[in-house]
């Protein structure tokens, strides 16, 4: 049975993977810290499941990423650990470099050396790191981010970001170590934090509250679900050439604005205000995000035409999933609204 060593496997497209490998057979030793954004009830279907073990640690702890990499002697490590979420960036940038820079360095260093005491046995270790294709910064009404389009990082998540993707770059070109980088875009689907576009939409819908929209409503994002950017995942884990990077995306650009009419027509269909009114009268554009980047889209043919990858879901099939995931998990929403969310812990 293959092991892999995941980090940030109690966030949202960390769990999403978690649960996907144990599916598959895989074992999972999750690394995770539980900043706001983990949630181990996301994993309460693991619990007792011997293939699934929680460590609660920062990615920068190297004494204790040392420790697990020489206890488990995983095949591969998946770094998803990241403070994820823009806004929180603008407010308060340190903590970004913290995790997503210093954090992932210690990993590296950690993963090189474990790396590199396999040397001569039949190793096929990989890191494959988990990033985004923010940090390509913003495109024009044309063309779309491929593996070459050059870094350009507008807010302090995505320079955070572009650096860790260098670091990780150059642990490759300078020690050799095997590792593989994927460049996503904008992904949605169960268990994300309801501090993201669509969760945050769904949940104020469903009671009737003003919905924000930054701008005009037309920035663009490329949605991907999670459950296809998992597989991609996998996909590059498996099949991807080392050094590489691969873009994954949804084939699905749609603007902010399109994306909260479609979440209100689903409500409204599945369950009408008392009031009858539409839920799009709910609509409000407030003040823009400061540096808010105006359209990603990516192209995804390497991965395609090199992995056989491609996306299972629309954008329409996808959305209609997720708005009934939420309606069908309002407990789990429900955990995360009050706190208690925060007092789980596997096996307790
Ligand atoms: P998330 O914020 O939901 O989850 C991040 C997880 O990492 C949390 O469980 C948190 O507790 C953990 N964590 C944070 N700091 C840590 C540390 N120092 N050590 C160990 N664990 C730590 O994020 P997400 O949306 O699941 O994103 C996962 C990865 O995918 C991130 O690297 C993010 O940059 C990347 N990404 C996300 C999206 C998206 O749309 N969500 C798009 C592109 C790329």
């Amino acid at each position: 049975m293959k092991t892999l060593l995941v980090t940030g496997g109690a966030g949202f497209i960390g769990a999403n993977f978690v649960l996907q490998a144990v599916a598959d057979g895989l074992r999972v030793v999750n690394l995770d810290k539980l900043t706001y954004a983990g949630n181990l009830g996301t994993l309460s279907t693991l619990e007792g499941n011997s293939a699934h073990v929680f460590v609660q640690g920062d990615i920068g702890d190297r004494p204790l990423v040392q420790r697990l990499l020489a206890e488990h002697r995983p095949d591969a490590i998946v770094n998803f650990a990241a403070e994820s979420h823009v806004d929180r960036s603008i407010d308060g940038p340190a903590a970004f470099v913290e995790t997503n820079v210093v954090g992932t360095l210690g990993l590296l260093e950690e993963a090189r050396d474990f790396w590199r005491a396999l040397e001569g046995t039949a190793n096929s270790f990989r890191f494959l790191h988990v990033s985004t294709d923010e940090v390509y910064g913003s495109l024009g009404a044309d063309g779309k981010f491929t593996e070459t389009t050059p870094y350009a990082p507008n807010s302090p998540y995505s320079a955070s970001k572009a650096a860790s993707d260098h670091l990780v770059r150059a642990f490759h070109h300078t020690y050799g170590l095997p590792v593989l980088t994927t460049n996503c875009s904008n992904n949605y689907g169960p268990f994300q934090f309801p501090e993201k576009l669509i969760p945050l939409t769904i949940q104020k819908a469903l009671k009737g509250e003003a919905l924000p929209v930054y701008g005009d409503g037309k920035n663009i994002r490329d949605w991907l679900y999670v459950g296809d950017h998992c597989s991609a995942i996998r996909r590059v884990l498996d099949g991807g050439r080392i050094g590489e990077t691969y873009n994954v995306g949804g084939n699905a650009e749609r603007e902010n604005i399109h994306v909260v009419k479609a979440i209100c027509r689903i409500l409204d269909q599945r369950q009408p205000l008392s009031s009858g009114e539409p839920r799009e009268s709910l609509i409000t554009f407030v003040r823009d995000r400061p540096g808010h980047d105006r359209r990603y889209a990516i192209d995804a043919t390497k991965l395609e035409s090199e992995l056989g990858w491609s996306p299972t879901q629309t954008f329409e099939s996808g959305i209609e999933a997720t708005v009934n995931w939420y309606l069908d998990n309002q407990s789990w929403v429900a955990s995360i609204l009050d706190g208690s969310y925060r007092m789980e812990r596997l096996g307790a």
